[in-house]
């Protein structure tokens, strides 16, 4: 049974790819404005999870929530519009766009990852005007406004990362969603990155992200669920993770 102020509520999600049951999840909350993550071995069906809850891909069965409204089924692009997001890594055709361009791109909804620029060049010069507004308060928050009008192509690891965090926030979201925002990261932007996270859900913007550097996970998650081979095998708060049985049997241990 959901809490009262669950903000994503998963029930009975599965995802067969052939004979693999890449996700098999009985039931899987996020809290409102806490910073949940996703932990468990490689192949556990976290990115799966992820991408069946956000509408990129379709599951064998189950329902899901946002903010109290079922979303199971819908797509990308109007769970969006209800204010959940995920991150995408820049493609091949983004780097080729402008750091601003990028940001704005956010605005036109979670296609735009595979549209290019196309969509801007759409919209009312007023709308236009606003969008941009807004994606330089966000290159300016993440302090960024000094790559504003380089391709994003040469922008560093970590850059990227706050890239990707700037685009998903232009839709307001409450909702973010974060697979591995340290990946190829220097440690000097991690903590910077960190940071960032933090101060959305302080804030009041929930998080979930999935990540595998468990200093980083121990010190800002608010509830930990471990996945191991499509199943949440275990959840809970950070130091009772730390020493779940299972959670040392499927993943810590290794
Ligand atoms: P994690 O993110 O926890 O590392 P994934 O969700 O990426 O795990 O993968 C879960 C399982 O599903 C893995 O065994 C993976 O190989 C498989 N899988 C993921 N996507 C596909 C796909 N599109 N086709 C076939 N198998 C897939
Ligand atoms: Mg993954």
């Amino acid at each position: 049974v959901a809490k009262p102020d669950a903000i994503l509520v998963a029930d009975s999600v599965t995802r067969r790819f052939g004979g693999l049951t890449a996700v098999d999840v009985d039931h899987l909350e996020v809290q409102r404005g806490t910073i949940t993550a996703l932990i468990g071995p490689n192949g556990a069906g976290k990115s799966t999870f992820f991408n069946l809850v956000s509408g990129f891909d379709t599951p064998d069965a189950g329902t899901w929530s946002f903010d109290g409204t079922d979303i199971s089924g819908k797509p990308a692009y109007q769970i969006a519009r209800l204010g959940m997001v995920r991150t995408f890594q820049l493609t091949k055709a983004l780097m080729r766009l402008t750091t601003l361009e990028n940001v704005m791109l956010g605005a036109v909804g979670q296609k735009g990852e595979r549209m290019g620029v196309a969509p801007l060049r759409f919209l009312w010069k007023a709308q236009e005007r606003q969008i941009q507004a807004r994606a330089e308060e966000l290159l300016e928050r993440f302090r960024l406004s000094h790559m504003r009008d380089e391709f994003a192509g040469t922008m560093s690891g970590g850059q990227r990362k706050l890239l990707e965090m700037a685009r998903a926030l232009m839709v307001g979201p409450s909702l973010v969603m974060l697979d591995e925002p340290m990946a190829g990261v220097n440690p000097a932007l991690t903590q910077s990155l960190l940071a960032h996270i933090q101060a959305l859900r302080d804030e009041g913007t929930s998080i979930i992200l999935v990540e595998h550097d468990m200093d980083v996970i121990m010190s800002i998650s608010d509830w930990i669920v471990c996945f191991a081979e499509g199943k949440v095998i275990a959840e809970g708060r950070p130091d009772d993770i730390r020493t779940n049985p299972q959670v040392i049997d499927a993943y810590l241990g290794s």
